[in-house]
């Protein structure tokens, strides 16, 4: 919500407005030790072919199992661990859960991962994923870093050799939230990238004559870039079915399944194994 109000363009993301300045400061104390002890888990959100209508893969979205508190959602303690320097710390280890989650997945299914605006600029970044993707024995292939929009401000030139040779490894990079950033062409322009995320806000302002031109404008752009267009936050079928119309060429959203923890992962892929049929309807749309 912040961001609608004009207030979040230029955060990294929208940090939770409920959390005070005594709460900031408790939470910090917990952070690196809630790392540590292995509190901060993988959740699992679907991504479609809104083609075939197939699984393609999986995003993984941080949350805090807090001993407290319960589970907290990444607005609440990504920007601590940014401001702890322990972004990394919480990053690396999400990866190696999700390269041991990934083996019991069938080998085709990508897993995406969203990175700092910190971290893309630290050139050790892609040397540190490439090994813990070795330690795991998942191939490089697999792995979709996603860049948001912010994050690539800061300083271009050096996003853009963290950008290269994450590439040059056969990691592939997405830019996300597309369309929220002020310089969203500039980086298209200057960045080499592999898909583009339109972000959610458009796809909730798909009902309207603007929303729904400015939509399909951002899919052709990306066809005649060779990017291949995600829309995030689909929550309804006409949504789907829109996009899909526009050529749009993966879907996230709701409508197909909310981030799930680990173990409802593995069920959702072995149940659409058994059942391929169980999304066809957008596909047929
Ligand atoms: P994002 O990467 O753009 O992720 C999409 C967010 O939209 C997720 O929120 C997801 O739960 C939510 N979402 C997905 N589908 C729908 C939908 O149909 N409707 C609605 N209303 N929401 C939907 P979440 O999990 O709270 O994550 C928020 C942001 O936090 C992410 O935005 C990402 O920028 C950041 N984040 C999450 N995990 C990590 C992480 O491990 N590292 C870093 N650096 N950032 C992370
Ligand atoms: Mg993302
Ligand atoms: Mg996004
Ligand atoms: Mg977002």
């Amino acid at each position: 919500r912040a961001k609608r109000d004009g207030g979040g363009a230029f955060c990294a993301f929208e940090p939770s407005m409920d959390v005070d300045l005594r709460d900031r400061a408790a939470l910090e104390d917990d952070l690196r030790s809630g790392i540590q002890r292995g509190e901060i888990i993988a959740y699992y959100q679907p991504i479609f072919s809104l083609r075939s209508a197939d699984l393609v893969g999986f995003e993984s979205l941080a949350r805090w199992n807090h001993p407290q508190r319960g589970m907290l959602d990444p607005g609440t303690f990504i920007p601590i661990a940014e401001d702890l320097d322990a972004i990394n710390d919480l990053c690396f280890t999400l990866l190696r859960q999700a390269c041991r989650d990934l083996r019991s997945w069938p080998a085709h299914l990508t897993l995406s991962i969203n990175v700092s605006p910190i971290q893309i600029c630290d050139p050790d970044l892609p040397l540190r994923l490439l090994q813990i993707l070795y330690a795991g024995g998942i191939a490089p292939g697999r792995l979709i870093v996603e860049i948001t929009e912010s994050a690539l401000v800061r300083d271009v030139e050096l996003a853009r050799a963290t950008i290269t040779s994450l590439r040059n490894a056969g990691v592939k990079v997405a830019l996300d939230d597309f369309g929220t950033g002020y310089s969203s062409l500039h980086h298209l322009r200057e960045l080499q990238f592999d898909r583009i995320k339109i972000d959610r806000s458009f796809i909730e302002a798909l009902d309207g004559f603007a929303g729904s031109k400015i939509v399909k404008a951002i899919v052709d752009l990306g066809q005649s870039l060779g990017m291949p267009v995600t829309a995030e936050g689909i929550e309804t079928l006409e949504q789907a079915t829109m996009l899909s119309n526009l050529g749009c060429t993966y879907g996230q959203g709701f409508l197909f399944g909310r981030p799930l923890p680990p173990a409802a992962t593995l069920r959702m892929v072995i149940e659409l194994e058994d059942d391929p049929n169980l999304l066809r309807a957008v596909g047929q749309n």
